[in-house]
């Protein structure tokens, strides 16, 4: 009986408080009809019973907290995603996804075709259009403000469905809050050592391939490489490939050039001994522990670790337990474990495991860019040829303090 007692003594407060608030105004303000506070007996749950109650065909869960960091545009960036889940038989098309303020001033509104891009499921990584009966899909939601006292601590979701069956035609989920974290991305130096052209591919946060790449472990989706980088770089003529044969990782600009650390920490893991794949073509096969070739986690404090994978066999100069500072020598790019052409994966996670762990922004001190890549497109069909790919400059080109590199820029670290 506790718990009921216990909400109606809510009730009872909340009628209270609104007495002693509304005594000095002219009209009492009546409480909303149909709002019964209650506590369920068995969970302890709190919940605000309306007697008005709305049908809800698509169930909108998001994960978070979310972190926001400033990019490479100058923009202070807020990214997350949203669990949908159609609930019914209908197939519901998603016509408008709207972000609020909780002052409720709208902060982005997408039409029908923005929703569709910004909404994936496993095999298909954007451009889902519809949710037929009990299909799942999450929606990538990403906005850009001026500054960080711009971002708000709480942003709501309201997502609009159409589906021929619903009684009005539509049905608006929502509103879904993500909660802002304050907490500060971790600012940190270079993962390479010093040199011109290198790519941020498959950067924050439109690419795909790290920021769409949920992984079922354990009974729960991890997103580690929420923030990942495939770190490439371009010769004097804009080619990954500098030497004569694709096919050979050591034709590629980038293969062999250090690895460095980019915080003082801890190197907590070790993965050595795996050779270099043939350039052109992910592997046949890779279990999930090899997946990132002879790689390094490092624990840099306050429970964050950073990740470098696919370097050289035998190039790994640090051991499980080495405390590293800042621009030391790691190993060696190359291209080990699950890839098809050599790089550098680097990423920051809230924990030690590259795969039970959820990805976390960061930037980078001091880095200049000269320009980007003009398209994922162009670079995935020019990566591994000898041909030069097609570069255009950024308004933002020159020294860039503090940011994240975002998806494509040419970075010059010195
Ligand atoms: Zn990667």
């Amino acid at each position: 009986m506790a718990p009921s007692r216990r909400g109606t003594a809510v009730a009872g407060l909340l009628a209270a408080g609104a007495m002693v608030i509304t005594g000095c105004v002219a009209a009492p303000e009546p409480a909303e009809p149909g709002v019964i506070p209650t506590t369920s007996p068995i969970s302890g749950e709190t919940r605000t019973t309306t007697t008005a109650t709305a049908l809800t065909p698509l169930l909108v869960t998001a994960r978070g907290p979310v972190v926001p960091f400033t990019g490479s545009d100058g923009k202070v960036i807020v990214t997350y995603e949203l669990a949908l889940e159609n609930t019914t038989p209908l197939t519901l098309t998603p016509t408008k996804v709207e972000v609020l303020a909780p002052s409720g001033a709208v902060l982005q509104t997408l039409d029908q075709a923005q929703a569709a891009a910004a909404l994936a499921q496993p095999t298909k990584r954007g451009g889902v259009q519809q949710l037929t009966e009990a299909q799942t899909a999450t929606l990538y939601v990403t906005l850009e403000f001026g500054a960080r006292p711009d971002v708000p601590d709480r942003l709501d979701n309201r997502i609009t469905v159409s589906a021929p069956g619903l009684p009005a035609g539509t049905a608006t989920a929502g509103p879904v809050p993500v909660t802002v974290s304050p907490f500060p991305p971790p600012v940190l130096g270079p993962p390479l050592e010093p040199g011109t052209r290198y790519v941020a591919a498959d950067s924050c946060c439109d690419s795909p391939r790290h920021r769409r790449a949920p992984l079922p472990i354990d009974n729960r989706v991890w997103l580690a490489q929420r923030f990942a980088v495939d770190w490439e770089q371009l010769d004097d003529r804009n080619r990954t490939v500098t030497g004569e044969n694709p096919a050979d990782p050591a034709d590629y600009t980038i293969y062999g050039k250090r690895t460095i650390a980019a915080a003082d920490g801890t190197v907590v893991h070790v993965e050595n001994g795996l050779p270099d794949q043939k350039p052109g073509a992910l592997p046949a096969t890779t279990s999930p522990a090899q997946a990132d070739g002879n790689s390094v986690v490092i624990d840099i404090g306050g429970g964050l670790h950073m990740l470098y994978a696919h370097m050289q066999n035998g190039s790994i100069v640090v051991n499980e337990g080495q405390r590293v500072t800042r621009g030391e020598q790691l190993g060696l790019v190359g291209n080990s474990g699950n890839t098809s052409a050599p790089h550098l994966h680097f990423h920051v996670m809230d924990g030690p495991s590259p795969l039970t762990s959820e990805g976390v922004p960061y930037t980078i001190d001091s880095f200049a860019t000269t320009g980007e890549i003009t398209s994922t497109a162009a670079f995935d069909e020019l990566e591994n040829t000898t041909r030069p790919l097609p570069v255009r400059p950024l308004p933002g080109d020159g020294r860039h303090r503090d940011q994240m590199p975002l998806d494509r820029v040419l970075v010059t670290f010195s």
